[in-house]
C-alpha cells in the first residue's frame, strides 16, 4: 500500500474546503457526476478512433444511496484511472497564491473549484471520507483504491474490480446527511444533471403496488441527454419546441415564439430561447434562462450575463466558452460572455422582425403580450431600439395596429400642429375616457390605446427620438388645444367676464388635498358638453414615472391637479353668465371700480419700479407696492364673496360641476350622494 500527502503547497485543503464553501454545498454532485460523464465519453471517443478494442457495454452512470453506510456511490463504465493516474490527476493539486483566492471567494464554491479544478475535491465539502475504486480501460489494468479521510494524507492500494470504470463513494457528514434522502438528492440531479449527454441513473422507477410504492425493472433515468436545442432545428417541429418548453416550465402558459440559436463562429453556442407570456410583475419572470455547459448546468442567475430585458425571456443556452467554475462577478466581465450577450440581443430582434415580416397577422395577435418584452428591450438598449422601431406596433383605441412609419403617414396630415408639430393621440383606459376619444374621433383623428405598464417612458422615450413628435392624452385638454390650428374660433369673453364666471364655478368646487383645479373659459362650439375636465400631459406623466422610477417621490406626493373648462359657447354656461351677471352686477359694481383703479395705480408704481436698479428702490415706494397688492387682494376676496355667495344655492351650477366630476371618476362619497339627490329633485 501507498500512503501519501496530497500535493498542497497550501497547510491542508480541506478544512478550506469545509469551512469556506458552505454556501453551495449541493454542487458536489454535478461535479462528481459530470466527472463520470467525461471518463465515459472519452471512453466511447476512444472506442470511435479504434484505440479502445475492448468491449463497450453500457455506457451509463450510476447513482446510489446507502443509507445504512451514509454512502452516495457515482459509478461509471468510463476509462477509469490507473495508480499513476490518480497520482498525477487526483493526488497533485497545483496551487498557488490560495489564501489570497481563498479569502475573496469563500463565499463562492463555484471559483474556488474552478480556480484550483477541484471538481473531484468538492466530494469534501459533504464528506468524512471518500474512496475511489477504479479499473483503467488499459488491457491487463490492475484496479486500485484510493482513499482520503480530509486530511493531506491519502492510501493508495490494488483491490479487485470486475468492471472497467470508477466508483466514487463519498461517506457523508453527519452535517450532510440530507444528501441521503431520495427526493433531496433526485431534485439535485434533475437540476444539475437534467441534460447530461450520457444516461444517469438513479435506482429504479417506482409504481404502486400492493399498497406501496415499489421499486420497478426499469432504469429511474434522470437526465435527457439529447435535449432539444442540441438536435438540428429542421428536423423539429413546433410540438416539439412547445415539448421542452412544458419539461422545462411545467406551470407556464404556452410561449408565444422561439428562436433556436446554433452558433459556430466567432464561438460556439447553442440554445433555445422563447419569449413566455409576460404578466404584469416583470421581477417574477427574470431567472428563467438556464446557462449550460456542454449540457451541464451552470447557472439560471443570468443577471448581468445577458442584457438585462433579455433576462425575461425564458430557455436554455448552452455554450463550452461559458466558463463553468467561475465566480458570477468573472462571468460578467468576461469578454466571451459579452459576446454572447451582443450576439443574444442581435438574433432576438433579427427573429422579431422576421416573424413580424412574414407572419404580420400573428404577430399582431401576440403583440399584446410581447409589446412590455419589446418596449423593455427599447428602453435599455440603443441597439435593440435601433432595430425593433421597425417592428414595434402602436395600437389604436378600434383595436388596428400600425408601425410607426405607418402611424405617421396615417395621422400626420390630420394630427399635425400650426407649429408642425405631430400630435398622437392616445387613451390609457377605453372605458374611463370614452367621450374624449369620441370628441377626437370626431374630429376625425385617431386615438391610440397605450395601456401597458411601460408605455409612459415609451412615449417619452419616442418623443425624443422621433422627429417634431409629441403624444398627448386625450384628456390633457380640451380637443381644439391639443391640435391647435390656424383656425378662426369662436369669440372669447373679455378677460373680467370670464374671471368671474370661472369664480362662480371655482369657489363651489370640492376642495381636498388630493385635487386642486384651476378653471378657465374657452368657447369649444355649441355642440360641445358645458363643462371639460382635464389633466395637464406634463404633470401626469411625471407622477406615471414617479410610480415606476426610484427618485420621483415628489411627483408622486404631489395633488391631481385638473383644469376646468367653461365651454362658453354652450347655452347652459350662457345662461350661467348671463344670470350671474345680473344677479351680482350691483355688488360688484364698486369692488371692480375699486379694483379698476388700484390696478392701474399698481401698474405706476411698477413701471417706476422697473426703471430702477433692485437696490435704488426706496423702502417708502416697496411699501406702497406691497400695501396696493394687498388691497387688491381684498377686493378680489370680496369679488369672490360675492360670486360664490350666488353660486352658492344655484343648483345649475352644481349639477353641471358634479356632470363633469362624475364623467372622470372624480364625485364619489357624500358628494356623489348629494347629486344623486339633487338630481332627484329636478326631475
Ligand atoms: P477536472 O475535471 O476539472 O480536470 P477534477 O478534480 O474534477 O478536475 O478531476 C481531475 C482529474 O481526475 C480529471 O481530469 C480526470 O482525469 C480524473 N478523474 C476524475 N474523475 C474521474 C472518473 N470518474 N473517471 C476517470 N477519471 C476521472
Amino acid at each position: 500500500m501507498q500512503k501519501g500527502n496530497i500535493g498542497v503547497t497550501t497547510e491542508n485543503i480541506f478544512p478550506v474546503i469545509k469551512k469556506f464553501l458552505y454556501s453551495d454545498h449541493e454542487i458536489f454532485i454535478r461535479e462528481i457526476v459530470s466527472n463520470a460523464v467525461d471518463a465515459t465519453q472519452k471512453l466511447r471517443t476512444l472506442a470511435a478512433k479504434g484505440e479502445f478494442q475492448g468491449e463497450v457495454g453500457e455506457l451509463k452512470v450510476n447513482v446510489t444511496v446507502n443509507k445504512d453506510a451514509g454512502t452516495i456511490t457515482v459509478s461509471d463504465h468510463g476509462i477509469g484511472m490507473t495508480a499513476e493516474e490518480i497520482d498525477k490527476y487526483i493526488n497533485q493539486i497545483a496551487f498557488s497564491g490560495a489564501n489570497d483566492f481563498l479569502e475573496k471567494y469563500k463565499d463562492d464554491a463555484n471559483a474556488i473549484i474552478g480556480h484550483f479544478g477541484l471538481g473531484f475535491y468538492s466530494s469534501f465539502m459533504v464528506s468524512d471520507r471518500v474512496d475511489i475504486i477504479t479499473k483503467s480501460y488499459q488491457e491487463g489494468a490492475q484496479a486500485v483504491k484510493w482513499s482520503c479521510d480530509g486530511s493531506p494524507e491519502y492510501t493508495l492500494e490494488g483491490t479487485e474490480k470486475d468492471e472497467r470504470g470508477t466508483d466514487i463513494i463519498m461517506h457523508l457528514s453527519d452535517d450532510c446527511r440530507e444528501f441521503l434522502e431520495k427526493e433531496k438528492l433526485e431534485g439535485l440531479l434533475k437540476k444539475y444533471c437534467h441534460f447530461l449527454p450520457v444516461p444517469v441513473v438513479f435506482g429504479k422507477k417506482q409504481e404502486w403496488k400492493e399498497g406501496k410504492m415499489q421499486d420497478t425493472d426499469e432504469d429511474n433515468q434522470v437526465n435527457d441527454t439529447t435535449p432539444l436545442w442540441t438536435r438540428k432545428p429542421a428536423e423539429l417541429k413546433d410540438e416539439d419546441y412547445k415539448a421542452f418548453y412544458r419539461q422545462l416550465y411545467p406551470m407556464a402558459d404556452e410561449p408565444l415564439f422561439w428562436i433556436h440559436l446554433n452558433v459556430d463562429y466567432p464561438f460556439n453556442l447553442t440554445g433555445i430561447l422563447y419569449f413566455p407570456k409576460i404578466k404584469n410583475n416583470l421581477d417574477l419572470q427574470r431567472n428563467k434562462i438556464q446557462l449550460y455547459c456542454n449540457q451541464v448546468f451552470v447557472t439560471d442567475q443570468v443577471e448581468g450575463i445577458v442584457p438585462d430585458f433579455l433576462t425575461l425571456l425564458h430557455g436554455t443556452i448552452d455554450s463550452p466558452d461559458i466558463p463553468l467554475n467561475v465566480s458570477r462577478s468573472y462571468l460578467q466581465s468576461d469578454s466571451n460572455v459579452k459576446k454572447i450577450s451582443g450576439y443574444i440581443t442581435k438574433k432576438v430582434a433579427d427573429r422579431l422582425s422576421s416573424i413580424f415580416k412574414s407572419e404580420r397577422k400573428d404577430y399582431e395577435e401576440k403583440w399584446d403580450d410581447l409589446k412590455i418584452f419589446i418596449s423593455y428591450g427599447m428602453l435599455t438598449e440603443d441597439d435593440f431600439y435601433e432595430k425593433a422601431k421597425t417592428f414595434y406596433l402602436l395600437k389604436d383605441t378600434e383595436g388596428k395596429y400600425y408601425t410607426l412609419e405607418e402611424y405617421q403617414a396615417l395621422t400626420k396630415d390630420l394630427q399635425t400642429n400650426k407649429d408642425g408639430q405631430h400630435v398622437c393621440l392616445y387613451a390609457a383606459d377605453r372605458e374611463a375616457q370614452y367621450t374624449y376619444i369620441d370628441n377626437a374621433r370626431a374630429k376625425g383623428y385617431n386615438v391610440l390605446l397605450l395601456d401597458g405598464q411601460l408605455d409612459t417612458p415609451v412615449v417619452q422615450m419616442l418623443e425624443r427620438k422621433l422627429e417634431k413628435t409629441t403624444f398627448a392624452r386625450v384628456d390633457a385638454d380640451t380637443i381644439d388645444r391639443l391640435i391647435q390650428k390656424d383656425e378662426p374660433k369662436g369669440e372669447e369673453l373679455s378677460a373680467e367676464r370670464s374671471a368671474n364666471l370661472s369664480a362662480v364655478f371655482e369657489t363651489q368646487l370640492p376642495k381636498t388635498e388630493k385635487m386642486s383645479f384651476h378653471v378657465e373659459t374657452q368657447p369649444m362650439g355649441e355642440e360641445s358638453m358645458p363643462v371639460v375636465i382635464t389633466q395637464s400631459e406634463y404633470m401626469r406623466r411625471m407622477k406615471d414615472m414617479a410610480r415606476i422610477q426610484p427618485g420621483m417621490g415628489f411627483y408622486g406626493e404631489m395633488p391631481d391637479m385638473y383644469n376646468l373648462v367653461l365651454n362658453t359657447d354652450n347655452r347652459l354656461i350662457k345662461d350661467v353668465l348671463e344670470q350671474s351677471e345680473q344677479a351680482t352686477a350691483e355688488a360688484l359694481k364698486p369692488i371692480e371700480a375699486e379694483l379698476r383703479g388700484l390696478n392701474a395705480r399698481k401698474s405706476v408704481l411698477q413701471a417706476e419700479q422697473d426703471k430702477k436698479k433692485y437696490d435704488e428702490i426706496t423702502d417708502e415706494e416697496r411699501k406702497d407696492m406691497d400695501d396696493c397688492r394687498k388691497a387688491i387682494e381684498a377686493e378680489e376676496q370680496k369679488r369672490r364673496d360675492v360670486l360664490s355667495g350666488y353660486a352658492l344655492d344655484n343648483e345649475r351650477v352644481h349639477q353641471l360641476i358634479d356632470l363633469a366630476l362624475l364623467q372622470n371618476g372624480l364625485l364619489t362619497g357624500e358628494a356623489l350622494t348629494r347629486f344623486v339627490k339633487r338630481s332627484v329633485d329636478l326631475l
